[in-house]
C-alpha cells in the first residue's frame, strides 16, 4: 500500500519507528475507509483474525495521531487515517449522518479562530472541525 510506504518514510524522517503494531493499526485504518472504533481495530488486529490486547492498539493510535498519520473524530469516538502527509494541518471532516463515512478536507482552517487564539497568546497546536450532514450518495437516495 503506497500510504504505508509513505508513512514509513515519514516516520524515518522524524526518527520514529513505525513498528509492526503501529503499521498494522494504520493499515486497518486505511482499509476501513471510514472512521473505525478502537474496539474494531483490537478485534481485527491479528492477521489470523485474533484480537490483540487493547493497550497495543491504543498506544499505536496515540503514536499515529502524534505523527499526523491519523485523527480522532471526537464526536464519533473513532479514528481515521490521514492521507495529507507530514504537514501540520487543521483537520476538517465532513461526516455523513446516514452512512457514517467521513471525508477530510484540506483547508487552511478557520483563520479567524487561529488569529483570535494568537491574540490571547494561545499557541494552538490542534484543531479538529467536525461537520455533519448527508453525503452525495445518501442525498441521492
Ligand atoms: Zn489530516
Ligand atoms: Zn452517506
Amino acid at each position: 500500500m503506497a500510504e504505508l510506504e509513505a508513512a514509513t518514510g515519514l516516520c524515518d524522517r522524524a526518527e520514529e519507528k513505525l513498528t509492526p503494531g503501529r503499521r498494522r493499526v494504520l493499515e486497518l485504518l486505511l482499509r476501513a475507509g471510514r472512521p473505525a472504533k478502537a474496539y474494531d481495530l483490537i478485534a481485527q488486529f491479528g492477521e489470523d483474525g485474533r484480537p490483540t490486547k487493547p493497550p497495543t492498539v491504543y498506544r499505536a493510535l496515540d503514536f499515529l495521531e502524534r505523527q499526523g498519520l491519523a485523527h480522532r473524530i471526537e464526536s464519533l469516538n473513532a479514528y481515521v487515517a490521514c492521507r495529507q502527509g507530514d504537514k501540520a494541518h487543521t483537520a476538517a471532516f465532513l461526516i455523513c449522518r446516514c452512512c457514517q463515512t467521513s471525508r477530510e478536507l484540506d483547508t487552511g482552517g478557520p483563520t479567524e479562530l487561529l488569529a483570535a487564539g494568537e491574540r490571547l497568546g494561545f499557541s494552538l497546536d490542534g484543531l479538529i472541525i467536525e461537520g455533519y450532514g448527508l453525503c452525495a450518495d445518501c442525498r441521492a437516495d
